[in-house]
């Protein structure tokens, strides 16, 4: 699908928060769309890598963060690794995710933030992700309990999925990871 994207009259205060908290220079971006192809969710979505780019380079403001990429992306670093230039088109994604969070104005695409927070709460509990007890919490949270149900056993068998939480993770640096995480937030960054 295509966007139609005008150009903004104010700076683009948006791409310098995304600069500062992404690390990434989005200036080398010269619309080659090697990123949007490559995306595994860009069909799905309003508007892809390349288009969230371009619109960031032409001042967009808080609309952006509404954009359902933000709230479906993989974090599969596709983007990253297929950009000639090098951009890290996920990190930026993290940051607009962030962003949006802290300003209350994200339009979230189903229960994708419940399950983010239940993901993280195992890898802070265990050092390591326990998808079993995520998806647990997250079914007993969002009162769906049927959906993809007839998948689990597969999973299991293919040992895509442990019953047994995970074990041996430097558990003490997982969670000075977090506190540090914490403490950026605090201050904005
Ligand atoms: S990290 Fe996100 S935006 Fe980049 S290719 Fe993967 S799903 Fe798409
Ligand atoms: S692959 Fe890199 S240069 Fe090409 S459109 Fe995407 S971000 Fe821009």
């Amino acid at each position: 699908m295509t966007t139609r994207i005008s150009k903004q009259k104010a700076p683009g205060d948006l791409l310098k928060i995304v600069r500062e908290k992404a690390d990434v220079d989005l200036s080398t971006c010269y619309q080659c769309r090697k990123c949007s192809v490559g995306c595994p969710v860009a069909d799905r979505v309003e508007s892809p890598p390349s288009e969230i780019i371009r619109r960031l380079q032409l001042g967009a403001g808080d609309e952006l963060l509404q954009t359902g990429l933000i709230w479906i992306c993989l974090s599969c670093e596709t983007c990253y690794a297929r950009c000639p230039n090098k951009i890290n088109f996920a990190a930026v994604i993290d940051a607009l995710r962030s962003i949006a969070v802290e300003k209350g104005v994200a339009r979230p695409q189903g229960d994708a933030p419940l399950f983010n927070r239940l993901f993280l709460d195992t890898v802070r509990s265990y050092g390591r992700a326990y998808d079993l007890k995520a998806i647990v919490k997250y079914k007993l949270g969002t009162g769906d309990m049927k959906q993809d149900m007839d998948k689990f056993p597969s999973m299991l068998k293919k040992g895509k999925m442990a019953i047994l939480p995970p074990s041996g993770a430097d558990k003490g640096k997982v969670k000075r990871i977090f506190e540090k995480a914490a403490q950026n937030k605090g201050t904005g960054r």
